[in-house]
């Protein structure tokens, strides 16, 4: 039996499988998260020295892959065993193995999250095309929701991407028709660019950011026009809640920036696994009444 026949036939080996692929890209989106911000601040800076005729700075390559994983405070090299998902964390019991600094929870958090999502992504969808793009999407999304949480930024290296894929995929109808996708991703993007407008012109603020529009784009691209009212539906929700319990409970300042890419991410997730039933059941609603 070949490996593919395996996941196809065997109940469960598919979902098994995609939990182990999920624990260790989600190992890998930990370093997308940790370093793509800083290659982007680097390229900022070059561009900037370029700009004002400047000496071009010389710094050791900092990309996905050089220099390997170190600890943060005794620069001890992280060997592969020390690297594997979830298991490693538990193994040196949250300490780094060469000073005992504490290592962030997070790590195994993404880790756990990416694995339980590709997981009920891959028994969801059954083995075929879906379930590959339902993982494509959950890590795109999860790099994405990770970093806008620590920067305000969705870098265009993810948003534009996850677009074109979006279209790619729905090319063979794989979520949605190809009219679909297109218009989806053409309305996500107005849709947010308007509303960031008519913010600006009547309180003068800004209330979100371009990397927003592109990503509602790839949303829409993703999962059809159809669904946007239901993801910006359930993100402005979560977002309302989650921003003023913010704002009462730890006294978090009305004017700093609470990042919108986690809840457009969130209602995305939503609108991947259950957007069907869920516009069903309110045009049903609708049509009652
Ligand atoms: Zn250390």
């Amino acid at each position: 039996m070949s490996l593919l026949e395996l996941l196809h036939t065997v109940p469960g080996a598919f979902v098994v499988a995609c939990l182990i692929l999920g624990l260790m890209v989600g190992s890998f989106l930990n370093v997308v998260i940790h370093r793509l911000p800083k290659m982007m601040e680097l390229a900022w800076a070059q561009q900037c020295a370029e700009l004002r005729a400047e000496e071009p700075i010389s710094t050791p390559p900092y990309n996905l892959i050089t220099p390997r994983s170190a600890c943060p405070h005794c620069n001890h090299a992280i060997s592969a065993w020390e690297n594997i998902p979830l298991v490693s964390y538990l193994l040196l019991r949250g300490k780094c193995k060469g000073c005992s600094a504490r290592i962030s929870p997070r790590y195994p958090i993404i880790e756990a999250i990416s694995g339980i999502l590709c997981a009920f992504a891959a028994w969801h969808f059954g083995f075929g095309l879906a379930a590959v793009g339902a993982l494509l999407l959950i890590w795109a999304l999860l790099a994405l929701t990770a970093i806008d949480f620590d920067t305000q930024l969705l870098p265009d290296d993810i948003t534009l991407p996850l677009l074109w894929t979006g279209l790619l995929f729905n090319l063979f109808g794989v979520f949605t028709n190809l009219p679909s996708a297109v218009v989806g991703a053409v309305v996500g993007y107005l849709a947010l660019w308007c509303v960031y407008w008519l913010f600006k012109l009547l309180t003068g603020k800004e209330g979100m950011g371009y990397g927003d529009f592109k990503l509602l784009a790839a949303l829409g691209a993703w999962l059809g026009w159809q669904m946007l009212p239901l993801i910006i539906l359930l993100s402005s929700l979560v977002g309302a809640v989650v921003g003023i319990t913010l704002i009462v409970a730890l006294k978090h300042g009305r004017n700093i920036p609470i990042p919108f890419g986690p809840y457009l991410a969130g209602g995305g997730l939503i609108a991947l696994f259950w957007g069907q039933t869920l516009t069903q059941s309110y045009l049903r609603l609708l049509a009652v009444q």
